[in-house]
């Protein structure tokens, strides 16, 4: 163990990591972000996951619980965070986020009862360009935690819409750019009804709602929603 930690100390002496949030160094038991930041950041984790803004922003569709773990702000630590994950290949901060969410939702009962977890896909020729879907690591640590598979291709994108995060639509005009845009993937056989669709960022919710109305066509399907961030919260 001493001998273990001795290496990690050199080996973060050669190739220094730094925190996402402060720049600061971070010790080797310290990951993505130190602890000053972890700390810091400013989380949602609804404490009643049946009664939620996202749940309201929802609405008329009938989920049966959601949430989200940090608050969105622009120019914030969130901010970088999804943006590093997004853009610029930073993965791991996915995984770290997943575990971390996992965490909060595990003593949420209703979360354990999922039988699969559904990213919010992307458009075939944006995930080709970006090299993968950057809620990837996020499932997929989610997914270890529950003990359920990510089930990567389970819907399709089949229109390539322009990006809602920098669009300034306002919800009526969102909606109909995400309306029909999904589609349930047709190769994959599966008896799943029971479904934990993830997104990134939930800001008025017009794409998620949309690919939660899509899976809510199966039938006795139900759906539950949990998103790394929310803004305008
Ligand atoms: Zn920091």
């Amino acid at each position: 163990m001493k001998i273990k930690s001795i290496f990690l100390d050199l080996y973060y002496l050669f190739f220094p990591k730094t925190c996402f949030g402060c720049d600061k160094l971070l010790s080797y038991h310290e990951n993505i972000l130190c602890s000053f930041c972890q700390i810091d950041i400013s989380t949602v984790c609804f404490k009643d996951p049946k009664h939620n803004e996202i749940i309201t922003l929802m609405q008329p569709l009938k989920i049966y619980s959601a949430n989200a773990l940090l608050h969105f702000k622009d120019k914030g630590i969130v901010q970088n965070l999804i943006h590093q994950l997004k853009y610029k290949k930073q993965i791991q901060i996915g995984f770290f986020l997943g575990n971390w969410f996992a965490e909060v939702i595990h003593s949420q009962i209703e979360f354990l009862k999922v039988e699969a977890i559904i990213p919010v896909p992307l458009h075939p020729k944006r995930e080709r360009k970006r090299g993968y879907n950057q809620l990837d690591a996020f499932g997929k640590a989610l997914a270890e935690k529950l003990n359920v598979p990510y089930v990567k291709d389970y819907m399709i994108r089949n229109k390539n819409t322009p990006s809602l995060a920098v669009s300034s639509a306002n919800l009526e005009e969102r909606e109909r750019i995400v309306q029909n845009v999904f589609s349930i993937n047709p190769k994959l056989q599966t008896t799943y009804t029971h479904f934990l669709l993830i997104d990134d960022v939930i800001t008025t919710g017009a794409t998620i709602k949309s690919c939660a109305k899509t899976l809510l066509e199966k039938k006795n399907a139900v759906v539950r929603i949990a998103s790394i961030s929310l803004a305008n919260f």
